[in-house]
């Protein structure tokens, strides 16, 4: 059983202590977490600041965590690097400067608009409000290599103000298929992200079948997390998606170690 995204009082929306987390980790049984917290840099200046403060001091609180929990949680040390196309070459700076074991790169702005915000809705219809988010990862990921897997692919469908119904995993499909690819090209994978079965559409991040295609198409790399912000959501739903996982054609799920994949069987 394993977490691999986990956001801790280290991200300015955690609700919970590394240490806590791990706490809570351990006391449901989970063997393996990562530590995954917000750095989205350079946001537009009307949006809060979802980044870390002191990465230097988010590492040593890392080594304290693993240390404190190394006869019975292997911690992992994380970031989520939220990718805008301008910023790229600092978020370079920040993977390769830092001994991370896993890095999420997650696309959570759309030309500066991020679509937890309701306005990013309000210029767009149902359709290409899925296609300008899945374009603007496409474009992004083409330029940028340093990370292991994609973070929620279908994240803006969390906040989407449109009726969901079971075949909007299908809306922009040639552009996921483009994304599922260059993924496969760069050895890179994708990550099933629970946090989807606790909005709406009941759903995790991305649907099933996309996972399924993925395998299909040669994926090789999924990493599963909670997303959680706060201990009532570590471990949330994980045991489902290794269910999922299965169905999707995997045998095994990823873990990461210095940003290697290997791969525990499931
Ligand atoms: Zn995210
Ligand atoms: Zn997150």
């Amino acid at each position: 059983m394993l977490d691999y995204h986990i956001h801790s009082t280290f991200s300015n929306d955690g609700e919970m202590t590394m240490e806590e987390a791990c706490c809570q980790a351990v006391k449901l049984g989970l063997k393996e977490i990562a530590i995954t917290d917000h750095m989205d840099i350079d946001l537009p200046e009307n949006l809060e600041a979802y980044q870390i403060e002191d990465l230097n001091l988010y590492m040593e609180e890392l080594v304290l965590v693993k240390d404190q929990f190394q006869n019975c949680l292997n911690v992992k040390a994380g970031i989520e690097l939220g990718l805008q196309d301008w910023t790229l070459e600092k978020s370079v700076a920040i993977a390769n400067d830092y001994p991370f074991d896993f890095v999420i790169a997650s696309i959570h702005m759309v030309n500066g608009e991020d679509p937890y915000n309701r306005i990013y809705f309000n210029s767009r219809d149902k359709l290409k409000s899925y296609t300008d988010y899945y374009a603007t990862i496409l474009d992004v990921l083409k330029d940028y290599d340093d990370f292991n897997v994609l973070g929620h692919l279908d994240y803006l469908r969390r906040y989407s103000p449109y009726e969901y119904v079971s075949t909007d995993y299908k809306i922009g499909e040639e552009i996921i298929e483009s994304i599922l690819k260059l993924l496969i090209e760069k050895g890179k994978g994708l990550e099933l992200n629970t946090a989807g079965f606790r909005h709406s559409s009941k759903q995790p991040h991305p649907h099933p079948d996309i996972i399924k295609w993925f395998k299909q198409l040669g994926g090789e790399i999924v990493a599963i997390g909670s997303d959680a912000h706060s201990i009532d959501y570590v471990g949330y739903e994980v045991d489902r998606a290794f269910d999922l996982l299965k169905y999707a054609g995997f045998n095994y799920v990823a873990s990461f170690t210095n940003m290697q994949p290997s791969f525990v069987k499931i």
